[in-house]
Parts: C-alpha cells; sequence; structure tokens
C-alpha cells in the first residue's frame, strides 16, 4: 500500500485548540485513502523555545510558558491534560542542564527547539483520534530521515528515502510527522533551518512517492501580487517550479527553493492551499506550465545599485569577475545584474556587507540608493519584446517610470527598477494592466 498525498500544517494552520479541529477536519475530509500528514511546531513555539534555551544559557531556566501554551491547546481540544507530561519533565531537565553549565551547544539548541515539533504530532495525531481517523504521531529522525550534522541548519543526505519510506509504511494509521526535525550519521537530533518542515514535507512526498504534496496555510494560495498593495489580486491558479522559485528570489513569501527540489526531482505535483477554504483549488505548481506569460508580481523595496565602470584598466568581463568576487567574499547576494555597455551593475539590499562591500572596492564604484525591483514573474511567450513595452508603458502611465529594465524571453522573469517611493504605483499598474482580469492578460 502506497501513500498518496502529503499533508503539511504550518503553524499558524495549528495555532490553536480549533485551528488544529479544522486541520482534523481537512485531513479526514479531504485526505483520501491514507495520507501522510507533516506538522510544524504550533504558531510562535518554536521562536519562544529558542528564547527560552537562550536564557536558560544566561542561567535564567524558565519553561512554564511552553507547558501552559500546550496544555491550552490540550484542554480547548478535550484531549487528557496528561498527555505530554513526559516531553514538559524532559524539556525542564534539559534546560536545568543547560542552566547549570551556562552553556548552549548547537546540538543542544536543536534539541531543545525538537520539543515544539515533538508535541505538535502528539496533540495533532490524537485530536485526529478523537475524530475518529486512526493517527499515529511519529518522529521525522524515528523514520530515519538523515541529514548531515550541520545542527540549526542541517541538508538532508538523499540516501535515506528509502528507509523513509519502508519506516513510514510499517506505520499504522495516518502518521502525524514532526516536521523540521532529523538525526545525522551518528543519531544526533538535528533541525533544517527555520520553516524547514516545508523541506520534510517534500522530502516525504519524494520517499513515498506521492503524487501530490499539499501545502495547508493559513493564508491562501500565492497571489498574483500582496493584497496589501493591490486590493484585486488574485491566487494565481497555477505556475511552473521555476516561476515559484523566481517568486521566492525576489522576496515573495513562498516556498523556498530548496524544499521545492525534492518534489521536482520525484515529479511531485506541489499545491498551496487556504485552511479558511479547504475547497478551493489554491495555487498549483506544475512543471508543465510553459510560456504562458505574467503570473503575478514581486517586489523589493530599499535597493542599492552598485556600479562599476569602465576606468581604463581591464575588461568588462574583470569587472565581472572582480565584482562577482567582492560579492561573495561578503556574503552579499545581489537581487540582480546588469551590464550596460560598458558598465557592470548590480542591486543589493544594503547592510552590514554591503557596507564592507563598498569599503573594499571603494572609491571607483557608483552608488544609488533608494530602488526598488519589481519582477513581474511569469515566462514570456515568445514575443517578449511587445510583453516589456507593455510593462513599460504601464508604468510609465502610472506615473512610476522603469529606470532600467531587465528583460528577454528566456527569462522567468521581467525586472524593471523603479524609484522606491514609486514602487506602490508600479506594483498596482503593472497588475491593473497584465494581471487583473479586466486588463486584457496577456497571452
Ligand atoms: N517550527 C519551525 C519554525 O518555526 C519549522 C517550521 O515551522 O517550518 O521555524
Ligand atoms: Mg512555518
Amino acid at each position: 500500500m502506497s501513500f498518496e498525498r502529503v499533508m503539511k500544517f504550518g503553524g499558524a494552520a495549528l495555532a490553536d485548540g480549533p485551528a488544529v479541529e479544522r486541520a482534523g477536519r481537512i485531513v479526514r475530509d479531504l485526505g483520501g485513502e491514507r495520507p501522510v500528514v507533516v506538522v510544524s511546531a504550533h504558531q510562535g513555539v518554536t521562536s519562544l523555545l529558542d528564547s527560552v534555551a537562550h536564557a536558560a544559557a544566561m542561567g535564567q531556566v524558565e519553561g512554564d510558558r511552553i507547558r501552559i501554551r500546550h496544555r491550552s491547546l490540550l484542554r480547548q481540544l478535550g484531549l487528557d491534560s496528561e498527555l505530554l507530561n513526559r516531553y514538559f519533565a524532559e524539556l525542564a531537565s534539559l534546560l536545568a542542564e543547560i542552566g547549570r553549565r551556562r552553556q548552549l551547544l548547537p546540538g543542544e539548541r536543536d534539541l531543545v527547539l525538537s520539543y515544539g515539533e515533538r508535541m505538535s504530532a502528539r496533540i495533532v495525531a490524537h485530536a485526529l483520534k478523537k475524530a475518529g481517523l486512526p493517527a499515529t504521531p511519529v518522529d521525522a529522525f524515528d523514520l530515519g530521515l538523515t541529514t548531515d550534522s550541520n545542527h540549526g541548519a542541517a541538508r538532508p543526505l538523499r540516501e535515506s528515502q528509502e528507509a523513509v519510506r519502508e519506516a513510514l509504511l510499517q506505520v499504522p494509521g495516518v502518521p502525524v510527522v514532526t516536521g523540521f526535525l532529523a538525526q545525522d550519521r551518528h543519531g544526533n537530533l538535528t533541525t533544517l533551518g527555520r520553516n524547514g518542515s516545508d523541506l520534510t514535507a517534500s522530502l516525504v512526498a519524494e520517499a513515498v512517492g506521492a503524487a501530490e504534496l499539499e501545502l495547508w496555510k493559513a493564508v491562501g494560495g500565492m497571489m498574483t501580487a500582496d493584497p496589501t498593495l493591490v486590493p484585486d489580486a488574485r491566487v494565481i491558479e497555477r505556475l511552473s517550479f521555476e516561476e515559484a522559485a523566481e517568486f521566492a528570489f525576489h522576496g515573495a513569501q513562498v516556498l523556498h527553493p530548496e524544499a521545492l527540489a525534492p518534489a521536482l526531482r520525484a515529479g511531485v505535483a506541489v499545491r498551496f492551499l487556504d485552511v479558511n477554504h479547504p475547497s478551493a483549488p489554491g495555487t498549483v505548481l506544475d512543471e508543465h506550465r510553459a510560456g504562458g506569460g505574467p503570473v503575478g508580481i514581486a517586489a523589493r523595496l530599499l535597493l542599492l545599485r552598485i556600479g562599476l565602470p569602465a576606468n581604463g584598466c581591464g575588461s568588462r568581463a574583470e569587472r565581472l569577475v572582480e565584482l562577482a568576487a567582492s560579492l561573495v567574499r561578503h556574503g552579499v547576494e545581489p537581487a540582480a545584474w546588469t551590464v550596460n555597455g560598458d558598465r557592470v551593475e548590480v542591486l543589493v539590499v544594503p547592510g552590514q556587507a554591503v557596507d564592507a562591500l563598498l569599503t573594499e572596492i571603494g572609491r571607483r564604484a557608483s552608488v544609488e540608493k533608494d530602488l526598488a525591483l519589481v519582477a513581474l514573474v511569469g515566462r514570456a511567450s515568445s514575443d517578449d519584446t511587445e510583453l516589456a513595452s507593455r510593462a513599460l508603458d504601464a508604468l510609465a502611465r502610472a506615473g512610476a517610470p522603469a529606470r532600467e529594465a531587465i528583460v528577454g524571453a528566456s527569462r522567468a522573469s521581467q525586472l524593471f527598477v523603479v524609484g522606491a517611493s514609486d514602487l506602490e504605483r508600479a506594483v498596482r499598474g503593472l497588475h491593473a494592466a497584465l494581471l487583473s482580469p479586466e486588463g486584457a492578460r496577456f497571452s
């Protein structure tokens, strides 16, 4: 027997008792034959555990808030108030030990954080049982999900996928798997980095060969634009993995490309769904969407443009390499590159790393402040020049003229640099012209 569907619920989708019950109904009614459920810690719990761990290392041992939070969840759900006592006790002695030594080792921090997902998996599994669905809480490290030993940001090892599949097949009922947690080759507990549960869910979907990975969120699917900027922004129905990665790259709150990779590798369809509208189709990532024109807009404010002009010494290629090398050295990830004639330019998010980079490349660099980058995501159909000119037109009409356009049919997005103070106008204008149902949708 195999698993068709992996359903992942994030912390916000499990924020309190009613939210957990709602998730339970979704699994029961829409989970099909036998889903695998993957859960995050309840909203806010991981951050709370992190601060409790650091406080313990300073000698302030305090686990009450964690206990109170989870007891109130148990109470709201009508579950046994003793259900998590074992975890409260383990966590308390772990914190006491950290407090005694006044030191928090990376592996210990992972251990402390792990209680969030361990407890939420128990709570969700018991809530499912109470709703009449046999379910079993499972710790991902017990499934054999294995990573390197880089505590706090461990990377999965692909060799463990077969073991995970075998282990899941032995679990009775609906497995409720802890997101975010794994083990290294020596059996030490590791975590995948903040928001790592999406990656867990994607790995599990790959391991079991699921047809679909469902990411259930408290905020719907992916939107055509930030709804706080564009009131008539809509849920995007379908986009390619490449376009989703492009959204993520340009700062939209979507799935991290790393979390997409296992699903993409295994040909698993990924669907973003809204716990508040469970029957809405949400957004599906589909490998086969191609050349369909714009799907949405991502925007980044407060960018800085650094340019290296021609200065007599060295070719454009040398300047490109020089700038790339300094970016890498200072750990600065550029939002976009442009090469204009002899100038090499890069858009970056200001901060300490950029300051250090500027000190290094010194006075030769030109710096332009207060810029924003608008990414019109979606691979252009063959006529990319028409799309670009319509976009430029829309920006001009909206009073947010593009200072620069980085466009082309080979790109998964068309990029426009505008003044920071023009950003809202730019996003609204582009959306109205190219993405609103009334404004003729480009095709
Ligand atoms: N609970 C972890 C976090 O808050 C992992 C996750 O939610 O995906 O970062
Ligand atoms: Mg989360």
